[in-house]
Order: C-alpha cells, then sequence, then structure tokens
C-alpha cells in the first residue's frame, strides 16, 4: 500500500496526529478483497497484513494516522468542536486511474476528540456498517466504503454488557464534512476556510477553480450532488437515521452508518434511531434536513460568495431557495425509472405521489420490485395489499403511460433484495457470538439486489410480523 498525506501538507490546523491503539489479538471477520482489487492493491499482501494493518496493531509503511477535527449541528444544536473521537486516518491511497480515496480506522482508539467516549466500537456496529455500506454501494448510491472489520480481541463495555471490540477500516472520497467547514467558520479563521475550500474544490470539484465565484460553484456542486444523493436514499427507503451536519459528506457520498435502517412498509414518518425522538430524521424529512444542513454550509462559504456582505446573502439566499425544486427535480428522475416511465410527461409527479399514497402500510422494497410483474395483469401484484381500492385505481393509468420496454427496465433499477432489519439484527447477533455465516450470506445477497428472487426468497421477504417495530442504536 501506498499513501499520500494531503491533510498534512494541505490542511495544517485540521488534525491531530496520533497513532492507532494497539489490538491485543486481531483477527480478521470481513475483508473486501473486490474493493481492494479496485484500489489496486494486492490481494496477497492485503491478505497477509490485514489483521494488523486494519486493526491499528501495525502502522503500514508510508501512512501517517491523524485524527480529523470538525464541528458540526447535532440534532439541530451547535457542537464548535466534535472531531474523529475513534477514528484514525491513515492517509489516502491512488487507484489505479489515480482517483484518491482516504484510508480511515473506526473503532481504533481514543483521541483529544473523544470526549466521554472509550474511542472503541464494538463487533456488531462496525459489521453492521460493512453490510450496509456494501449494500448501499451495490444499490449504486454513492458511499463509503468498507475494505475489512477486524475484531481487537479486546472487550468493550456497552450499558453494562461486555462486547467484543472491533476497528473497521473505511474506505471513502474523503472525510471532509459541512462540519469541517463549520469548524474553522466557528473560529474565524477564514485563512484555514479559504486553504479547505481549495482543496475540497481541487479534491472533488476542479471544474469549479475556473468559475467566476469558485466557492459558488462549489456550493452548487455539493448542493447538486447531495440532492440526488437523498433522492437515491429515499428511491430505496433509507432511513440515515443520524443526518447532523457532521455525517454530511461534501463528495456526496453517503457516510456515517450507525442507527440507519432500510423502511419495509411504506411510512413516510418512519423513525429507527432510540435518540431520535421528535422524528427529526424520519424519511419524509430527510429532504428538509438537505435544505436544512446545505444551508449550514452555505453560512460557511459567505465571506467567499461576495465581499458584500449583503450581497453574499442574497447569493446564498437564492442558492437555498432552489434547492427544493432541484431535489423535486432528481426524486421525480428516480420515481420515473422506478415506475417504468419513458421521458417527461407533465402528469408523472402527480402519478408518483398517487402511487405513494396507495401503497401506503405495503412493504417499500416488493411494492416497486413487484410492480414490474403488473403490467398487465395485477392478480398476482394486488396480494401485496390489504386495501386495493387506491391502488385498483391507480394501475390502469399508470399502464396508459407505459411503453414496450419499461417491464424490464423497472427490474433493472427496483431491487428485490434490501438488507432486512430483522436479517441484519440475526446477523450481527450471530457474529457477536463468533459465527459469521449467517452475516457472510446476508452480504452474498445484498451484494447482488436486483434480479428475482428465485433461491433466496428468505432474503427478499419482510420481517415476520412477530418481529414489531424496529429500533436503532446511535454512538456506537
Ligand atoms: P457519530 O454519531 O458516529 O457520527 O459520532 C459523533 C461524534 O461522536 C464523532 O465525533 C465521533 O467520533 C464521536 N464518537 C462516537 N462514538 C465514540 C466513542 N465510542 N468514543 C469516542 N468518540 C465517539
Ligand atoms: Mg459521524
Amino acid at each position: 500500500m501506498r499513501f499520500d498525506n494531503s491533510y498534512l501538507r494541505d490542511l495544517p490546523g485540521s488534525y491531530l496526529r496520533l497513532a492507532p491503539d494497539l489490538a491485543p489479538a486481531p483477527q480478521v471477520l470481513a475483508l473486501n478483497l473486490p474493493l481492494a482489487a479496485e484500489l489496486g492493491l494486492d490481494a496477497a499482501t492485503v491478505q497477509e497484513n490485514a489483521a494488523a494493518w486494519f486493526s491499528g496493531a501495525a502502522v503500514p509503511e508510508g501512512a501517517e494516522p491523524v485524527a480529523l477535527a470538525y464541528a458540526g449541528h447535532q440534532f439541530g444544536g451547535f457542537s464548535p468542536q466534535l472531531g474523529d473521537g475513534r477514528a484514525h486516518l491513515l492517509g489516502e491511497i491512488l487507484d489505479p486511474q489515480g482517483r484518491r480515496f482516504d484510508l480511515q480506522l473506526k473503532g481504533s482508539g481514543r483521541t483529544p476528540f473523544s470526549r466521554g467516549g472509550d474511542g472503541k466500537a464494538a463487533v456488531g456496529p462496525m459489521l453492521r456498517e460493512y453490510l450496509i455500506s456494501e449494500a448501499m454501494a451495490a444499490l449504486g448510491i454513492p458511499t463509503t466504503r468498507s475494505l475489512a472489520v477486524v475484531a481487537t480481541g479486546e472487550p468493550i463495555w456497552r450499558d453494562a454488557a461486555r462486547l467484543p471490540g472491533a476497528v473497521l477500516a473505511r474506505v471513502a472520497a474523503s472525510h471532509i464534512r459541512v462540519g469541517t467547514f463549520q469548524f474553522f467558520s466557528a473560529r474565524g479563521d477564514v485563512d484555514k476556510l479559504q486553504a479547505l475550500l481549495t482543496y475540497t474544490i481541487a479534491r472533488h470539484f476542479p471544474e469549479a477553480a475556473r468559475a467566476e465565484v469558485p466557492a459558488l460553484a462549489l456550493f452548487d456542486a455539493v448542493a447538486a450532488a447531495q440532492a440526488r444523493l437523498i433522492a437515491q436514499w429515499m428511491g430505496v427507503g433509507f432511513v440515515h437515521g443520524v443526518m447532523n451536519t457532521d455525517n454530511m459528506a461534501l463528495s456526496g457520498e453517503t457516510i456515517d452508518y450507525g442507527p440507519c435502517a432500510f423502511m419495509e412498509d411504506y411510512a413516510p414518518g418512519t423513525v429507527f434511531s432510540s435518540i431520535d425522538r421528535q422524528g427529526r430524521y424520519a424519511y419524509a424529512n430527510q429532504p428538509l434536513i438537505l435544505g436544512w444542513n446545505l444551508a449550514r454550509l452555505a453560512e460557511t462559504l459567505l465571506p467567499f460568495f461576495d465581499a458584500d456582505g449583503e450581497r453574499a446573502v442574497d447569493l446564498a439566499n437564492e442558492r437555498l431557495e432552489a434547492i427544493a425544486g432541484m431535489y423535486q427535480a432528481e426524486w421525480l428522475t428516480v420515481m420515473r425509472a422506478k415506475l417504468g416511465l419513458d421521458g417527461a410527461d407533465a402528469g408523472d409527479l402527480a402519478l408518483a405521489e398517487e402511487f405513494l399514497r396507495a401503497i401506503l402500510g405495503v412493504d417499500w422494497t416488493l411494492a416497486f420490485h413487484r410492480l414490474a410483474g403488473a403490467t398487465e395483469d395485477a392478480q398476482d401484484y394486488l396480494t401485496l395489499f390489504e386495501d386495493r381500492s387506491a391502488i385498483s385505481d391507480w394501475l390502469p393509468r399508470w399502464r396508459a403511460r407505459l411503453h414496450p420496454g419499461s417491464a424490464e427496465a423497472m427490474r433493472r433499477v427496483n431491487p428485490v433484495i434490501i438488507p432486512r432489519n430483522h436479517l441484519v439484527e440475526a446477523a450481527l447477533t450471530a457474529a457477536t457470538a463468533g459465527d459469521m455465516v449467517p452475516f457472510d450470506a446476508l452480504l452474498a445477497a445484498v451484494r447482488a439486489p436486483f434480479g428475482d428472487a428465485v433461491g433466496r426468497e428468505g432474503f427478499a421477504l419482510p420481517a415476520p410480523k412477530g418481529f414489531g417495530a424496529y429500533i436503532t442504536f446511535c454512538g456506537t
């Protein structure tokens, strides 16, 4: 592995240098060899060194571990200093095409940003991030990836329970967050903000450097990427669960898989996280939070929008007002594909919204996946519904809008397999007890989300009714 360390070179003040903890008895639980190959890493070398490198027991040559500083709004309240409390960025890997990726360890020990935390992570939550991020990648949704999960051999404590500890090796387009900009903005450090702006443009949106006002071009590019991302989340029923500004990456990748989960029965107010009592990050609120978080980013960029403060605010407001429309256009693109609608028709938005009303309470994934089979005969499809009146009224209007290739096109975009909550729970419980078999099987299933369910029906069906409401936990 060859490292570059551009944060150290270009962003002084954004990190602290420090080594990860030594894991006493590292043992590889999951190793993503296909991802290693994409990164241009030699499989044999990675296999040989995975336990040591990805647990933090040995720092690979050329890596200069740092914990990154950032701030952030958490559930609406601002913390001027968060930062990597349990993560070490080892450096950046350049893939064979010259693309740059951060390699970060998570759960690798305390840092000066840890506040009360122990700097550690348990096997369950780290495998959860591995599984869900790989599922997202297979679904074609921009995301950080997971290279490995290594059990440390060290017990950690959560709610008076003794759990096996683990470290996740995460690969990301970068770890620059809205909260990274907020960190320098809150300190009034315009020079460091300028350096961060220049760095972010060069790394993610190089064309913005040639714009008349690069900061505005950066903002527009980030807003477009984020609008597209959230529209894709909505398409697969993904609930991130903790869309704090420190968990929003400027690259447009999904980052920080904590209390996230996929919605099963469609309900706009779906919340899984135990700490999200107000439903701030509920399924249907995600597009609103997109706008809220982008407003926080815009605030940090005001000094670069225009030297005249009032003019800068006007420029920001123009953009913020356009976000809802931009998001809706992205969402409609996603929905057109899911519903098999070719081209654009003025009635498409209403058609999509009426479909959502008709599938209230129905399994989101199956309602779309099986729709491809209802282009002519809906007998089978209707078995998904208890109340069939709304969908029966909708189907003929939808059919009138289809074209010959619709069913095929729909099958390519509507997954049959998402990480079902009951299966995720069962796999993580088994893994925590030392049995990786259910995890490996589920991982293989979510890596092939499209097509039909033949031979793997158990992965495609919703939770048995007795599973009950699903609750996820944060800060794990
Ligand atoms: P997250 O909810 O994972 O995005 O984490 C929010 C903040 O809490 C980040 O600054 C994390 O680094 C920090 N954090 C979460 N869990 C721990 C832990 N066990 N020890 C130290 N810091 C933590
Ligand atoms: Mg976070």
